[in-house]
């Protein structure tokens, strides 16, 4: 890397693998339900036309919904964030509850991820979402990534290893990829909100930690976010969730997943991992770089990243291109090589923006200090 430059990587969301619109060829998965026959497509199309049901006769619908809480031991926004919301769109195209892009073809739950392999390792558990009685559990699954192992080796198991609960009144939530041997429940048990059931993994259909919840009423999915929703209507409907975790989830995109310093380029591996955490920069390192992977990148936003040495002056900043797509996640870095008389000491700060037409939508700020 030449002296000044910057320097990026796009690492993510590059091709499509086999979703048939390509956005999101890193989350392109179709964790099927394990406890249901029907393919993905027909969750959906049930899906919508219950919605529509339920817009015209909402009051005739028995039985209260149950109050959602986090389905994870998690600060939302801090060590947890959602990466994919239900898929609204009855045919090949996807979009969330929001008319937004935070979603794909065919996805009947909500995808709540945590960092890195590392933070899985670390342990998070998926808890009970409201009171019920424990109806299936799957467990001894690898914790293996899909691109490893490929799909057809799951076998229809999309889900991984997972529990599903029955709340009464013809609600069910399903949680999916959790650890192997994490299940912490049998079939039959009572549970109460909050109950441990397992941990978050990496097992079944997916490629990154974390647990998907499929939330249904009489076997069909159900948007937790818009409970009625019409099907054409941009927001609307109810949500399921308690009041503190509707305002600890606000509809977002441009989510800040992860951010620091390094020793020199970071691959998304490095990311995927969490070994990025053993990679601080030191006074002898070769290059200092600042980085930054983010989420929800909608068309036309360009992430902007300026480094700044403790004299105030700018290190290296990139030159971001607008995104031609919708992007699940996206990772940045710029830095440079060390200079002759060797880096100096003291605070060098980092500066993520993400920009339309010119100008910053989102700005965040860190820094780190770099001791004698
Ligand atoms: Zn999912």
């Amino acid at each position: 890397m030449p002296a000044g430059a910057g320097m990026t990587a796009e690492g993510e969301a590059t091709e499509a693998t086999y979703a048939p619109f390509p956005i999101f060829s890193r989350f392109a998965l179709h964790d099927r339900p394990f406890l249901d026959a029907d393919g993905p497509v027909m969750f959906i199309r049930r899906f919508l036309s219950t919605a529509f049901l339920l817009a015209l006769s909402a009051a005739a619908v028995a039985a209260e919904p149950p109050r959602l809480s986090l389905p994870l031991r998690c600060e939302p926004g801090v060590n947890c964030f959602i990466q994919s919301y239900v898929d609204h769109d009855p045919g090949p195209a996807s979009t969330d509850f929001n008319c937004g892009a935070r979603t794909y073809d065919t996805h009947n739950g909500t995808d709540f991820r945590v960092r890195s392999m590392r933070d899985k390792t670390r342990g998070v558990d998926v808890i009970a979402a409201a009171d019920g009685v424990v109806r299936g559990v799957r467990d001894g699954m690898q914790d293996i990534s899909v691109r490893v192992i490929g799909a057809a080796a799951l076998g229809g198991r999309d889900c991984g290893n997972g529990v599903m609960l029955d709340h009464g009144g013809g609600w069910t939530s399903q949680y999916c990829h959790m650890a192997q041997g994490s299940i912490a429940v049998r079939e039959g048990a009572r549970v109460r909100r909050g109950e441990p059931l397992g941990r978050v993994g990496l097992s079944g259909n997916t490629e990154f930690p974390h647990v998907h919840v499929t939330i249904r009423k009489d076997g069909t999915v159900v948007d937790p976010f818009a409970y009625g929703k019409a099907p054409a209507s941009c927001g609307g409907g109810t949500s399921l969730w308690t009041p503190e975790v509707t305002a600890a989830l606000p509809y977002r995109s441009r989510i800040l997943l992860a951010q620091g310093f390094a020793d020199g380029p970071v691959s998304a591996e490095d990311l995927d991992t969490g070994r990025i955490e053993d990679r601080r920069p030191n006074r002898d390192s070769a290059a200092l770089t600042a980085w930054v992977r983010l989420i929800g990148i909608e068309t036309g936003d360009a992430v902007r990243l300026v480094l700044t040495g403790p004299d105030g002056r700018v290190l290296a900043e990139n030159r971001p291109e607008a995104s031609d797509r919708p992007k699940a996640q996206l990772h940045v870095f710029v830095g440079r090589k060390r200079p002759p008389e060797g880096w100096p000491t003291g605070r060098f700060t980092a500066t993520v923006s993400v920009q339309r037409e010119g100008r910053a939508v989102t700005e965040e700020r860190f820094a780190f200090d770099l001791a004698q």
